[in-house]
């Protein structure tokens, strides 16, 4: 039996909107609304225990706690987004200390973890008669929504500020997004994705949208369904901090309903040059000021005006987590560690849960972090360049079995894989 929501609330004031009356806002304050569910609808939706892994889509599965009205439209969104993959690991984190150390793939059909909100949001597109979506980013998010909205038949606009690479948003294009590339900043080129929102009805998938949050949300769900219970820590990066908030919702759910007996710690990890959340949390701020940002070998997760800002730190702050940050030479390093020592490539965005365990073992109280789970937020292959440098590529070897025996001792020398000049 799926369970009831009853519309939206407001985070903040505690408004409630039905979902007919749809506003990505609070019509009242203006905070984030969250998708509500009737008492005690969730526990009873998922009294036989957690749902199978369903081979067509995670919106199949998990579609007894999701606000679905019309089942079939899952069709028409559907990209074969199946819950993902939870890799125990080997080696990564026996090498440091870690015992119980999982990471969780979040790779759907567009490589990120953007997928789980995008399915839902331009479902519920559909449902609202939409027949545009749109949001202001150039990478991940820009690309899933460009892909899901031309596989449901809508109109794909995607809004990127003036100075964005040809590569970052090719995949956008290739999915068949519009995108509008503003004479402008990001922050320009959100401002009038909004404008737009409000004169022409296009469907924002992006900032605020709680069905986005409500999708992502299963996120925690995946977990607890293939551990078979919640695990004690997750890291969680953290650019605009829609994820932490959407985990956070997920775990409060599972406790009230009573799947699981405690929350996990949650521990939100930002790049050291762009760490306006971790800054704060430190600072014992209940709220979120924008720093200014350094240069980074990457460009995702640097978002110094994080939108879910507040939201995160009272999260962290709820389940006695963290906030930790890391540096570029970290992320980097664990990204070649990740691949060598398990075979997983991540990007940099997904890179920095992983390169932060070294630095939780070091934060009070998290000596023994017990079973933990790095979220692994994208594919490597959205940022491939990162990784690697031009020094790595192979010089020509003889083609002779000697010169191969040759070539393999001296690379076991000299490292394998020899890491990128910049560390
Ligand atoms: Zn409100």
């Amino acid at each position: 039996m799926n369970a009831e929501c009853i519309g939206l609330v407001c985070r903040d004031c505690g408004t409630k909107i039905a979902e007919s009356e749809f506003s990505l806002t609070c019509p009242s304050c203006g905070a984030p609304m969250r998708v509500e569910f009737a008492a005690g609808a969730l526990r009873k939706a998922l009294q036989d225990g957690m749902p199978p892994y369903d081979d067509r889509s995670y919106l199949y599965q998990w579609r007894s706690i999701l606000p679905l009205s019309d089942e079939s439209l899952i069709d028409r969104v559907s990209l074969g987004e199946t819950e993902t993959p939870l890799l125990r690991s080997h080696r990564y984190g026996r090498k440091r200390g870690i015992s119980d150390l999982y990471f969780k793939l979040e790779q759907g059909p567009t490589l990120s973890l953007k997928d789980r909100g995008t399915a839902l949001c331009v479902l519920k597109a559909l449902e609202q008669g939409s027949e545009t979506v749109c949001l202001s980013s150039s990478g991940n998010n820009a690309a899933s929504i460009s892909a899901y909205g031309s596989r449901a038949g809508l109109r794909p606009v995607v809004f990127v500020q003036k100075h964005v690479s040809a590569a970052k948003i090719s995949k956008s294009l290739v999915y068949g997004g519009n995108v509008i590339r503003i004479d402008g900043d990001m922050a320009a080129a959100s401002r009038l994705c909004g404008e737009m929102v409000r004169k022409k009805g296009w469907y924002q998938c992006g900032g605020p949208n709680p069905y986005r949050v409500a999708g992502k949300r299963t996120f925690a769900y995946g977990i607890v369904q293939q551990l078979g219970r919640a695990p004690d820590t997750v890291l969680i990066p953290c650019g605009g901090g829609a994820g932490m908030v959407a985990a956070f919702d997920g775990f409060s759910e599972m406790l009230e309903a009573g799947l699981i007996d405690r929350m996990p710690r949650l521990v939100g990890v930002q790049l050291a040059a762009c760490n306006p959340t971790a800054t704060a949390f430190h600072a014992g701020k209940d709220v979120v000021t924008p720093v200014e940002k350094k240069p980074s070998l990457s460009d995702a997760i640097m978002n110094n005006n994080p939108y879910w800002g507040k939201y995160c730190l009272q999260a962290v702050r709820a389940t006695g987590g963290t906030m930790l940050s890391v540096t570029d030479e970290e992320f980097i390093r664990a990204i070649r560690e990740l691949g060598r020592e398990e075979g997983i490539f991540t990007e940099p965005a997904g890179a920095v849960s992983a390169a932060a365990l070294t630095r939780l073992l070091d934060a009070p109280g998290f000596e023994q972090p017990g079973l933990t789970v790095c979220n692994l937020t994208g594919h490597g292959l959205n940022a491939p360049q990162v990784a690697t440098g031009d020094e790595e590529y192979p010089g020509l070897v003889e083609a002779t079995s000697a010169a191969v025996d040759k070539y393999l001792q001296e690379q076991a020398v000299s490292g394998a894989g020899r890491l990128r000049s910049a560390l």
